[in-house]
């Protein structure tokens, strides 16, 4: 599409924006070059909340989904296990079940299959869609093709990587099994008594400073006349002649349109909408070991036998972990990503004399089949969703906003997308 076709699509409607995190970000720089005028709406600053604390992976081989067959065995270890894969606080239980019992579901070996085939266009485009927006906004630089890379100090650890290797293998993931002496060349840094075998994706990006990425992207939409307004929203309904309406805490304005991009907040403006959907929060948690003036890693480092993830960002390393199920008003708990310190230490060595500089958690906007919502509403035809990416909320931004953008101006789908409906739960 001309740049003139391509601002014709927008003829200058009104779309309005909610969340300025990655996803809301990207979708208003993929809305603006088309034309329209954009306003994104958000309580916080651009790109402050979840999506400044992730381990900037753009993981174009992600199709395996978070409930994999066996999840139901590892349920008790959720409460029982505070270094599992996952915790769940027992407050939270009974909030939490009619989710888990879909997660528990979604583990099914043909849902998984199912799930596994739908993300595969989301995961194999969403470098591309990324380098797209990034042209677009100066932010090329920011995006690094440096691959994710998993390793394993145990014949267990690794031997449990096969269901996933089948999965990737099935949808044609470029990935490649590494010997100790692969891994070190990759990774000098690490202590090469940490492990034995790896898996690396080569064609996954790195993003070492997320929020970065996310203000390029709304810059780029703003010098295409897009509006921020920070306030807090209170209410969306269907407005006047097809429109839609916000209220927010301060008055209640008209648009033609509005993409629903509030991350974990965003079941609350679907049901105000008419449409309900599962949707809560894996807490994840990082502490940051400051920077040591070297670069001790390249790239992102997964720890799967450890649930961690330490990845090189702009100011210092960061140890990711998470998942917690615990929703979205208690307290964070530091304890479990705070014991995994010393293990950090023990495989980068480098940070060593590091002491903790930051710690933070986000809220990552998980469906029970890790799979997002991306669509139009079925009850009101000019609400957009655009939320629920879990554990790939920055992979998947940039294509997410391209599939918006495309919905929002009536263009044909470029692959099935009713993987990703809300009328789905
Ligand atoms: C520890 C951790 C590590 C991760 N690592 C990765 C990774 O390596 N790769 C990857 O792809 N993903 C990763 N993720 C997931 C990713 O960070 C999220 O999926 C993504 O940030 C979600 O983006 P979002 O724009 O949907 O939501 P958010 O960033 O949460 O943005 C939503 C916005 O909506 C606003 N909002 C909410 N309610 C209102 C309201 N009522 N009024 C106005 N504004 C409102 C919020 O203020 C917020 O700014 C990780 C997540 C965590 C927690």
């Amino acid at each position: 599409m001309s740049h003139t076709d391509a601002q014709a699509a927008g003829n200058n409607r009104s779309v309005a924006i909610v969340g300025a995190g990655v996803v809301g970000a990207a979708t208003a720089l993929a809305l603006a070059v088309q034309g329209y005028r954009v306003t994104v709406i958000d309580h916080g600053e651009v790109g402050a909340g979840t999506s400044s604390g992730n381990a900037g992976g753009i993981v174009t081989g992600a199709v395996t989904p978070t409930a994999t067959p066996g999840v139901l065995r590892s349920i008790p270890s959720y409460v029982f296990d505070r270094n599992g894969a996952a915790v769940l606080r027992p407050s939270y239980f009974f909030q939490v079940l009619p989710w888990l019992l879909r997660f528990i579901e979604a583990g099914r070996p043909a849902r998984v299959a199912g799930i596994a085939r739908a993300l595969e266009p989301l995961v194999s485009g969403s470098m591309q869609a990324h380098l797209a927006l990034a042209d677009l906004s100066g932010a090329r630089d920011l995006i690094r093709p440096v691959g994710w890379l998993k390793v394993y100090k145990s014949d267990a650890g690794f031997a449990d990587t096969a269901f996933e290797r089948e999965l990737m293998t099935r949808h044609g993931v470029n990935f490649a099994i590494l010997n100790a002496a692969e891994i070190a060349d990759l990774e000098p840094g690490l202590n090469a008594s940490s492990y034995t075998r790896g898996v690396f994706q080569p064609d996954s990006g790195f993003v070492n400073y997320p929020r970065a990425l996310t203000n390029a992207y709304f810059e780029g939409a703003r010098q295409r006349q897009a509006q921020y307004i920070q306030e807090s929203v209170l209410e969306l309904s269907p407005g006047q002649g097809g429109g839609v309406t916000i209220r927010t805490n301060r008055t209640t304005r008209q648009f033609d349109s509005v993409v629903v991009a509030a991350g974990a907040w965003s079941k609350q403006f679907a049901k105000q909408i008419g449409d309900s959907v599962c949707l809560d929060t894996e807490r994840g948690y990082h502490i940051s070991f400051g920077s040591t003036g070297n670069e001790l890693l390249r790239r992102p480092v997964g720890f799967p036998e450890k649930h961690c993830v330490l990845s090189p960002m702009h100011d210092g390393i960061s140890l990711v972990t998470g998942d917690e199920l615990a929703g979205l008003t208690a307290p964070p708990d530091y304890r479990r990503v705070r014991a995994l310190a010393p293990f950090a230490r023990s495989v980068l060595p480098g940070l060593a004399e590091q002491a903790i500089q930051r710690e933070w958690m986000g809220y990552r906007p998980s469906t029970p089949d890790s799979l997002p919502v991306i669509g139009r509403s079925p009850s009101c035809k000019n609400v957009f969703y655009a939320f629920g990416h879990g554990h790939l909320g920055l992979t998947l931004a940039a294509i997410t906003a391209q599939l918006i953008a495309s919905m929002v101006s009536d263009r044909p789908d470029p692959f099935d997308l009713s993987p990703y409906r809300i009328a789905r739960f």
